[in-house]
């Protein structure tokens, strides 16, 4: 795979791709930034590019090497991630004897650690010591949602690339292109921050249904305010949208904020796209500022759900303070 395949993180390819040009790749990396941004394929493709046959600075997928990595059967390759609710020092020693065992002559072995934030500490310590020992030619490749989490002695030692995420109108199109329906997409994009992230939102049950149902209670709470009521009863608290409730109301403080844009004539960056004719009429209908205490209420309503407020209750309030203004 090349490193053309992956989208975005122009700058992540730039330093690998000059280090790999110059012979001069660190012996350790943090791969930081959001999960669905690529830090995996990139840390992959990385590992091609370091043992592929026929480029320097890139992977051609084709060659043995390639294919061997690509298939995660590549001897001098070892992937580890956390063994229950961390990565333990007995992981990094194994991997350690491993690498010796599995060794095929000098060259460089690879490991690539996922969630490398949960290492304990002699974990980690271990894992400096081993990066330091003298004539071993190791390459550490740390993948972590947030770099800062590291010990600063393994922060100091590595190189920073930072994965930046994707921006949403560009994984919309990806999305699209996958085949997800373009409504959905708009939404979910605005919710997660890497295309994996997305992909997993749109590929549940309950997210297509929690959209209609927030559209249905938008409708209902402007003059059929009973209905509304019981939509929540029976849609939500009494479903297994109840798990959901926190992206939920997202979704109701997304469509607050598209209220704000339509009662302000804007109709460009609207997410629930293939709503806008209605939700036009009843947006002129109310000043901004009403829009804007609904998208208050909506958040306020979250934060008391987080700390364990009833949600039916919670979600009831919710309504009445939005219908009240
Ligand atoms: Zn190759």
């Amino acid at each position: 795979m090349s490193f053309d395949t992956i989208p975005g993180q122009a700058q992540a390819k730039r330093i690998l791709q000059n280090g790999l040009r110059r012979d001069k790749l660190s012996h350790a990396y943090i791969f930081s930034g959001p999960s669905g941004s690529g830090r995996r394929e990139m840390a992959k493709t990385l590992a091609q590019a370091v043992y592929c046959t026929e480029r320097k600075d890139d992977a051609c997928g084709q060659c043995l090497e390639c294919r061997k990595v690509e298939h995660g059967n590549h001897p001098d390759l070892i992937w580890i991630g956390p063994d229950g609710a961390s990565i333990k020092i007995d992981q990094i020693r194994e991997l350690q004897k491993g690498l010796a065992y599995r060794s095929t002559g000098s060259r460089t072995k690879i490991y690539i650690a996922e969630e490398a934030d949960r290492m304990t500490v002699q974990a980690a310590n271990s894992l400096l010591k081993f990066l330091e020992e003298p004539g071993t030619d190791v390459m550490a490749i740390l993948i972590t949602e947030n770099g800062h989490a590291l010990l600063p002695t393994i922060r100091s030692r590595a190189q920073w690339i930072p994965f930046v995420p994707m921006p949403a109108p560009a994984m919309a199109a990806a999305l699209q292109e996958e085949g997800f329906p373009a409504a959905l997409v708009q939404v979910a994009v605005q919710l997660v921050a890497g295309l994996g992230a997305a992909r997993e939102l749109l590929g549940t049950n309950w997210f297509a249904e929690a959209r209609n149902v927030m559209i249905q209670l938008a409708k209902e709470v402007d003059g059929r305010f009973p209905a509304a009521l019981l939509t929540v009863q029976n849609k939500v608290i009494k479903t297994e949208l109840q798990e959901h409730l926190d992206t939920f109301l997202d979704l109701g403080t997304l469509w607050f904020k598209d209220m704000v844009r339509l009662s302000c004539g804007q109709k460009d960056q609207i997410v629930y796209i293939d709503q806008v004719d209605w939700m036009s009429r009843q947006a002129i209908g109310r000043e901004p500022g009403y829009w804007i205490r609904g998208m208050e209420r909506t958040i306020e309503t979250q934060k008391r759900i987080r700390s364990h407020a009833n949600p039916g209750l919670a979600l009831e309030k919710w309504l009445i303070d939005i219908q009240e203004g």
